[in-house]
């Protein structure tokens, strides 16, 4: 089908259902029982749709007022892991709560001793009868205290090589053994948590892709990860968290899908990522869009917004295909990371002495400060921008790799796996 036939498709159906009066939770479930939440993924949960596709009837949804799919990791990470490593059980337990926003994600990958080299994790699982009984500590877990459930990774297997030994599991969030701390960011907000296990408990059911193969869904959840941050989709519809905590599901859809963007983390790093339009109103609302240099720098902008727009397709195509993306989910992600900087430095260029307001005082409601705080965490997140360049370099560029003799030891034999 032609991407026009999909917008008047979806057109004429949004025509049929868009209410604002619904609220939150109704609007997502009449997208979810029509597969329009997800159309990019397979049958029964989407309609199989190319990304371009997905991205039109995103784009629908933000010509008619309408909010998106629910935003979040769910959406963007789980689901597509367990569309790809999940059992039919698991697919039919976890996705119709991920499409209908019912149920919100975080993911627990990342520990003190395990952000870059995620490999040597050292939280652990232990097998208990049908259950798993986990012990560790995550760190910079997004979005930990609204999840209702968690993408854990976990070692289990200690006498395996550090990569071999390590299983992927979806774990409940509201239990007695976890224990969720917030820490406070240099925007002033909570966006990401310590989460400490105690003897926290994990049914064998919720072990994803098999046991010790936890590395391969890791990979998969982070192409996913890259590619949904490349960002630079242009337009679309306004993301709302889901579930029961992120307090959205009650409200009315018609005022959401309109509300005020202000103070958002998410918000502010989407800006970075798509800024050019918002920045070009900015410009001609302050007078500035006749100076020869912000001209220059904002076309300079749009440009490097476009070719983000274009790799992220590309990548998405690869991974609706069937496979991972290759290096365009690198350079798709450190391409976001300059447009950012580019935007923050612009943006505040143009508010010159107003950058130096916040909120409601500022023009856009303070967006322009609020990406500029927020700006660094975009070359980290998601793999930095170091560790981006590392796989350029060994797989586009063909230079030898990192040396690192840990790869075939047992982890338990490793300093880091010593320590446990
Ligand atoms: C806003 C934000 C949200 C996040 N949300 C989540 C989340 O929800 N869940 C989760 O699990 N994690 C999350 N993270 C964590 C993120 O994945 C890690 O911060 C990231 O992988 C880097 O790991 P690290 O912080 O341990 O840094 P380190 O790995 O310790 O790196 C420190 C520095 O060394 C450099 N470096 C490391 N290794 C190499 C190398 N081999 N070659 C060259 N340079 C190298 C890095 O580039 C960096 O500059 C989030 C991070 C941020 C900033």
């Amino acid at each position: 089908m032609a991407t026009e036939d999909v917008r008047t498709e979806f057109k004429a159906w949004a025509e049929e259902n868009w209410d604002p009066d619904l609220t939150m939770a109704e609007w997502w479930k009449r997208m979810a029982d029509a597969q329009w939440t997800a159309p990019h993924w397979p049958e029964p949960y989407g309609k199989g749709l190319s990304p371009q596709d997905a991205a039109a009837v995103r784009e629908v949804l933000g010509e008619i007022g309408a909010p998106g799919p629910p935003a979040g990791l769910g959406y963007m990470l789980a689901g597509p892991t367990i569309i790809a490593h999940g059992n039919d059980e698991q697919k039919a337990r976890y996705l119709p709560g991920i499409l209908s926003g019912q149920v919100a994600w975080c993911q627990l990958f990342s520990e003190p001793g395990a952000g870059s080299d995620l490999a040597s994790l050292q939280c652990k699982a232990v097998k208990d009868g049908e259950e798993w009984i986990v012990n560790g500590q995550k760190v910079w877990t997004s979005g930990g205290m609204q999840a209702d459930l968690g993408m854990l990774l976990a070692r289990t297997n200690p006498d395996a090589p550090k990569h071999k030994g390590i299983s992927y599991f979806a774990i409940e969030m509201d239990q007695p053994g976890v224990e969720v701390r917030p820490l406070r960011e240099m925007t002033g907000r909570a966006l990401f948590n310590e989460v400490f296990f105690s003897d926290a408990r994990v049914n064998d059911d919720a072990l994803i892709g098999g046991l010790n193969e936890g590395w391969g869904g890791a990979l998969t959840t982070l192409a996913n990860e890259r590619v949904g941050l490349g960002g630079g989709a242009g337009g679309g519809a306004v993301g709302v968290a889901p579930g029961r905590k992120g307090g959205n599901l009650d409200k009315r859809a018609g005022d959401v899908g309109a509300r005020s963007t202000r103070g958002q983390s998410g918000t502010a790093a989407a800006m970075g990522a798509r800024g050019a339009k918002m920045l070009l109103k900015l410009a001609k609302d302050m007078g500035r869009n006749n100076d020869p240099i912000i001209r220059q720098k904002l076309a300079e902008l749009y440009s490097l917004d476009e070719i983000s727009r274009f790799t992220q397709l590309r990548a998405k195509s690869a991974i609706a295909a069937g496979g991972r993306p290759g290096p365009e989910a690198s350079t798709g992600k450190l391409t976001i990371s300059n447009i950012t900087r580019r935007s923050r430095d612009l943006g505040l260029q143009i508010l010159g002495a107003m950058g130096m307001l916040t909120g409601a005082d500022a023009p856009l409601n303070g967006m322009v400060q609020e990406m500029a705080i927020f700006s660094p965490a975009v070359s980290i997140y998601g793999g930095s921008d170091e560790v981006q360049h590392n796989i350029i370099g060994e797989r586009v560029l063909g230079l030898p790799k990192e040396p690192g003799s840990d790869k075939d030891v047992p982890f338990r034999d490793l300093k880091v796996g010593t320590q446990r």
